[in-house]
This record gives structure tokens, C-alpha cells and sequence, in this order.
């Protein structure tokens, strides 16, 4: 779980000026058991750190990250116990991957580092069920490959097996089909509910294509340039967004399958009358809600101040002044033309 946690870099901008880069602001997400998040937004929105930061690669520059409960910074829970529970797949499969090891060598030495498998006996079939776990069949044809003699697909199982056989509780997928083909994107999505399903483990999705969120998820947060601006179950973020940006988010791509179909799914965000523009830069972000420049909704309000969290009974939430002011109604969809 995180809880409140920014993160803010000190960066040189172009004028050789020192900058701070607020890449998340006071975000929190809760993954629980046999269920996935998605964390959606563009490129840029803070989602890779935010996983970055769940996966204890950086620390938070304010905030927690609890694991059952219990803070794990500062002496709470030690890094390798909890690598042990919680894993990061990453987005290029050949890059996390030495490609000097075979398939073998790679699980094989994962199962021993943790303890899962001492013999040499232990070690084949321990790296035999974990290619059979992530459907990589039949196992023994895969045990001598080196990660060229593989597809991306092929490398990215291999990857979520190296993962398992740490036996965690906790996937962190920061974008684990964006570099694959097309045609497998769906198999290794469905190899991750698969996961979810039998074996119960707690799932983090980051993407920025809300179509494949929409067929894998349980439950959807948006991000918006640093921000969780929206969340709660899948049905209901896509059922009636509260938020004007995962409104254009939705309306950018209409049908569930059609970015799966495509393959390229587009981050570029689309008003019915033509793009809407770049996300707003980092360094300096605008004031209150992020993302006023763009909303076709923004009031004096939303220039000021980021607004309190709105809760509505079915478990959704949105930070956004309209439910705050009364003016939830001027989200509803135009009646269409006569
Ligand atoms: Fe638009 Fe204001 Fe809501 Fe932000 S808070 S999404 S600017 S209406």
C-alpha cells in the first residue's frame, strides 16, 4: 500500500537553472489479494514512479509504502524480505535479461538465491513447473534458450517466471505488453489473470491504454500529471467516468478491444473537435488541478487549489471541483444530433 507518497527530483532545466520535478503528489493505492489495479495516464503522468516506489527502487520523498499494515522504511521490513514479496516485471523484456544466460540458468539461480531449490534436482523441476506456470510449453524445449533465441513474448513469461519463482505476493507490471507484438499481447495479458485467478497474487498494472486495463483490471486509478485524479472498480470508472480527463481518456478509445486489435494504442487524447494538446511540463506544472488547462470545465476554483476527494457509495472517487460545486451534471454525455 502507499500511502500519501510523493516523489520530487531536483533536476537542471534548460536555462542550467536547478528545478524541482514534482512527479507525484501525496498518491495512494491499495492492492489487496487476487485482485489487479490498473494505473493508468500518458506518458509523463508519474505511474512508472509510482511503481518504482512501490517496488522500493526509489524512496519517497514524503509518504509510506506498507506492506500487510506495516511501514517498511526505516528499519520496518529489510529490502530483501521484501523483494521477496514484491516484484517489478519492467516493460523491455530483453533488457531484463542477461543475454549471456540460458532460460535454465536464469530461474534456476532465482530459485536458489531465495531458497526454493538446493539440489540440482530441486532446480529442474523447480524451473520446469515455473515455465509450465507461465505456459511456456512443453518446459524442456525452452531450458536451453538464450534470450535472442526467444520472442518478446517468450522473453516477457520468462521474466514473470524469474519473478514467481521468488514466490511473491505482489506483481508490479509497469507496462509489460507495450514492447510486445501484437499478436501475443493479449496471451500475456491473460497469463496474468490467469495469476490473479489461481494462484491469488496482488497485481499492479500500469498502462496507458485503458483498453487493456478495462479487459484485465478489477479496479482502475487515473493519473494525471502526478496526480490520482479518479478510481474504483472497473465497472464504474468505465461505466460513468467522474473525471473530465478519463472521460477523453475513454472517449480516446471507444471500443474495449480496439487497441488490443490495433497495437498501437494511442497516448495522444482526442476532443470530437481534434487533439487536445501536450500534458503540462513536469518542472512546472500549473496550479491546483493539473490539469485546468485542458478542461473544457475549469473554474476560478480549479486555478487555486487541487480539490478534496469526492466518495460515492459504489466505492468510486474523484478529486475534481465539479462534484464539489454541484456541477456534476455538465459531465453528462451531449443528447445525440437530431
Ligand atoms: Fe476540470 Fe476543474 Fe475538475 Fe480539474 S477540478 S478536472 S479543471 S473541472
Amino acid at each position: 500500500e502507499a500511502v500519501g507518497v510523493s516523489k520530487h527530483f531536483e533536476v537542471r532545466n534548460r536555462g542550467g537553472n536547478n528545478a524541482v520535478v514534482r512527479a507525484v503528489e501525496n498518491a495512494g493505492i491499495a492492492l489487496h489479494r487476487g485482485r489487479i489495479v490498473a494505473l493508468v495516464g500518458e506518458s509523463g503522468s508519474g505511474k512508472t514512479t509510482v511503481a518504482r516506489i512501490l517496488g522500493r527502487f526509489y524512496a519517497p520523498t514524503e509518504g509510506e509504502i506498507r506492506l500487510h499494515g506495516r511501514p517498511v522504511a526505516a528499519g520496518g521490513i529489510a529490502r530483501r524480505d521484501y523483494f521477496r514479496k514484491v516484484q517489478l516485471i519492467f516493460q523491455d523484456p530483453f533488457g531484463s535479461l542477461n543475454s549471456l544466460h540460458r532460460v535454465r540458468y536464469t530461474l534456476g539461480r532465482a530459485l536458489k538465491l531465495h531458497g526454493h531449490a538446493r539440489s540440482r534436482r530441486e532446480v529442474e523441476d523447480g524451473v520446469i513447473d515455473l515455465l509450465r506456470r507461465v505456459n511456456l510449453t512443453p518446459p524442456e524445449q525452452y531450458l536451453d534458450k538464450f534470450p535472442h533465441e526467444l520472442s518478446g513474448g517468450q522473453r516477457q513469461r520468462v521474466v514473470i517466471a524469474r519473478a514467481l519463482a521468488v514466490r511473491p505476493e505482489v506483481l508490479l507490471g509497469d507496462e509489460p505488453i507495450s514492447m510486445l507484438d501484437v499478436s501475443i499481447r493479449l496471451d500475456v495479458l491473460n497469463l496474468l489473470a490467469k495469476l490473479r485467478d489461481e494462484e491469488g497474487l496482488a497485481l499492479l498494472y500500469i498502462t496507458h491504454d485503458i483498453a487493456s486495463a478495462r479487459y484485465l483490471c478489477d479496479e482502475i486509478d487515473v493519473m494525471y500529471a502526478g496526480q490520482l485524479v479518479e478510481g474504483g472498480p472497473k465497472e464504474a470508472v468505465i461505466q460513468s467516468p467522474k473525471h473530465p480527463y478519463t472521460r477523453l481518456l475513454l472517449d480516446s478509445s471507444p471500443d474495449p478491444g480496439r487497441s488490443l486489435a490495433a497495437g498501437s494504442a494511442s497516448e495522444g487524447l482526442f476532443t470530437a473537435t481534434g487533439e487536445l494538446g501536450e500534458p503540462p511540463d513536469p518542472a512546472d506544472p500549473p496550479t491546483g488541478c493539473r490539469f485546468h488547462p485542458r478542461c473544457p470545465f475549469a473554474m476560478d476554483e480549479c486555478r487555486e487549489s487541487f480539490p478534496e476527494r469526492t466518495e460515492f457509495p459504489d466505492g468510486q472517487w474523484v478529486h475534481c471541483w465539479l462534484h464539489q460545486k454541484g456541477r456534476a451534471h455538465l459531465l453528462a454525455p451531449a443528447p445525440p444530433a437530431q
